[in-house]
C-alpha cells in the first residue's frame, strides 16, 4: 500500500495494531525506567555518596522499612473495618500514636496523622481562623516555611491580617517584638521552633507562654526540631504542633498533628470519621506505623544528636572556616540545631558551588531560590540581612546519625578547591582582595 491509498481497518486488524502500538509505548517506558534505575544503581556502586542534605529530607532508616513491610502485604485491613482482619490493623496504629507521642511528650489521642508537614501546618492555620471566626489577626515570623506564608498569604487575601515578625543578623527573634504585635484580634501565633536553613532555634515555649496570656493560640512548626531536640509538650503551653516523617527517618508522605486536649479545633480533611474526627480519610497504615518506628528510633537517638552529629558539623564548620578565607556562618551567634550549617562564601553562587559538589558526590543545598532569572538569596538570610556579597554564596549542610567523620573530612578536601575555582572566575570579585591578608574578616571563623 502507498502513501495516501486508504484502507479500512477491520476490527481485528485495528485491535491487533492498537495493542502493539500499546505494547512498544510501554515497552518505551519501561525502557526508560530501566536506564533511570541504572543510572542510580552506578551512582550507588560506583561512585561515592556523601549525603548532607538532611534537613531536605533523610534516608528511610532500614528498621523503619522491616517494620512497615507486612502491612503493604498481609496486614492489608482497613482499621475502620468491623472484622477481625481489620481491625487487627489497629493495635499497631494505636502503637505507632503512642511512640510518636512518646517523642513529644504527649498523650496519644493528642497525636493525629497527617500526610506530611505542609498538611499539620496547614491544618494549623486554618483550624485557628475558622476556631476564632471574630478574630482577624495573624503572627507568624518572616523566616516560616513556604508550608506556614502561603498559607498565611491566602488568609490575608481573605481578609486576615498577618503580622511578620523580623529577625536579627543571627536570624534570633526579640520577644519584645511578639509581645508588641499581640492584640485581643490575633486568634493564632505560629512560630517554627527551628528553622531549616540556619538550625536557629526559637524560644517558642516561652512565645506560647506570652501568646497564651493574651488569649491567642499558638502553633509550631517543629518539622526540623522533632527528632533533633529534646521536646516535651506535657507543660507547654502549645496548643498546635507539626512534624514531618521523612525529615526524620520514616518515609516521604506521612506526617502528624499535635493538638492540645482541649484546644479548639476545626478539621482541615472532612470526610469519615477517622482520627476521632479530626482528620478524615483511610488511614496509610504502613507509613504510620513507619512514623511510629522512626519515632522510637529518633528518642533513641536523640543524645547521639547531640554528641556524634554535633561534633561533625562543629569539625566540618571549623575545617571550612580554616580552609577557606572570606566566609560566614550564619545564625552562629543564635542557638541552633546540632545537624545543621548554613555557610556563605563571598563573591561566589551558591547553585554553582552545589553542581560542584555534585560531582564530588557531595548532596548540600542552597539557601538562594532562582526567581524569575536572577538569583535571589532566600527569604531566610536576606531577613538575616546577609551582606549580599555572602548572601549569594549560602549553601547548607545537613548532617544525620548516619554522617562519619570521613565524610565531612572529604568535603573538608573538596570543597576549598571548588570555591578558589569559583573566585577566580567571578565577575564580582574583580579587583578585590580575595586571596590576601586583607580581605574582609567579617565572619570568618
Ligand atoms: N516545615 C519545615 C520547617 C520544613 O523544613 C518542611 C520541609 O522542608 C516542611 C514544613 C514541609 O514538610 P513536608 O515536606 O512533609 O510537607
Amino acid at each position: 500500500m502507498r502513501r495516501g491509498d486508504s484502507k479500512s481497518f477491520t476490527n481485528d486488524e485495528k485491535c491487533f495494531y492498537e495493542t502493539s502500538a500499546l505494547r512498544f509505548g510501554l515497552w518505551l517506558k519501561a525502557y526508560d525506567i530501566c536506564q533511570k534505575i541504572e543510572t542510580i544503581n552506578n551512582l550507588m556502586e560506583n561512585e561515592k555518596v556523601i549525603y548532607f542534605d538532611n534537613n531536605a529530607t533523610s534516608r528511610t532508616a532500614p528498621e523503619v522499612t522491616e517494620e512497615m513491610l507486612p502491612f503493604f502485604g498481609e496486614f492489608y485491613g482497613n482499621p475502620s473495618s468491623m472484622h477481625f482482619f481489620g481491625g487487627g490493623v489497629q493495635k499497631p496504629l494505636d502503637l505507632a500514636r503512642a511512640r510518636v507521642a512518646a517523642l513529644l511528650g504527649a498523650m496519644p489521642e493528642e497525636i493525629i496523622f497527617t500526610s506530611c508537614g505542609t498538611e499539620s501546618d496547614s491544618t494549623a492555620l486554618w483550624s485557628a481562623a475558622r476556631a476564632f471566626p471574630d478574630r482577624k489577626h495573624i503572627i507568624i515570623t518572616k523566616v516560616e516555611h513556604p508550608a506556614v506564608t502561603n498559607t498565611a498569604k491566602f488568609l490575608e487575601s481573605q481578609g486576615w491580617r498577618v503580622t511578620h515578625l523580623q529577625v536579627d543578623g543571627d536570624g534570633r527573634l526579640n520577644l519584645e517584638d511578639l509581645k508588641a504585635a499581640l492584640t485581643p484580634d490575633t486568634a493564632l501565633v505560629s512560630m517554627m521552633w527551628a528553622n531549616n536553613e540556619t538550625g536557629v532555634i526559637f524560644p517558642v515555649e516561652e512565645a506560647a507562654r506570652i501568646t497564651h496570656a493574651k488569649g491567642a493560640m499558638f502553633h509550631t512548626d517543629a518539622v526540623q526540631a522533632a527528632g533533633k531536640l529534646p521536646i516535651s509538650l506535657k507543660d507547654a503551653k502549645i496548643d498546635m504542633l507539626s512534624i514531618s516523617g521523612h525529615k526524620l527517618h520514616a518515609p516521604k508522605g506521612i506526617g502528624a498533628f499535635y493538638l492540645k486536649k482541649g484546644s479548639r479545633f476545626m478539621p482541615f480533611m472532612m470526610g469519615g470519621h477517622q482520627e476521632s474526627g479530626r482528620r478524615a480519610g483511610t488511614e496509610n497504615v504502613p507509613y504510620i506505623i513507619g512514623l511510629g518506628k522512626a519515632a522510637e528510633l529518633a528518642a533513641l537517638n536523640l543524645e547521639k544528636e547531640n554528641t556524634h552529629v554535633k561534633g561533625l558539623r562543629d569539625r566540618l564548620e571549623q575545617g571550612l572556616s580554616k580552609a577557606i578565607k572570606n566566609t560566614r556562618i550564619n545564625g552562629l551567634g543564635a542557638e541552633r540545631l546540632p545537624n545543621t550549617v548554613n555557610i556563605s562564601f563571598e563573591y561566589v553562587e551558591g547553585e554553582s558551588i552545589l553542581i560542584m559538589l555534585s560531582e564530588k558526590g557531595i548532596c548540600a543545598s542552597s539557601g538562594s531560590a532562582c526567581t524569575s532569572g536572577s538569583l535571589e538569596p532566600s527569604h531566610v538570610i536576606r531577613s538575616m540581612g546577609v551582606p549580599q556579597t555572602y548572601a549569594q554564596g549560602s549553601i547548607r549542610f545537613s548532617l544525620s546519625v548516619y554522617n562519619t567523620v570521613d565524610e565531612v573530612d572529604y568535603v573538608i578536601k573538596e570543597l576549598p578547591p571548588i570555591i578558589e575555582r569559583l573566585r577566580v572566575i567571578s565577575p564580582f570579585a574583580e579587583d578585590k582582595p580575595l586571596f590576601g591578608m586583607d580581605a574582609c574578616q567579617m565572619h570568618n571563623h
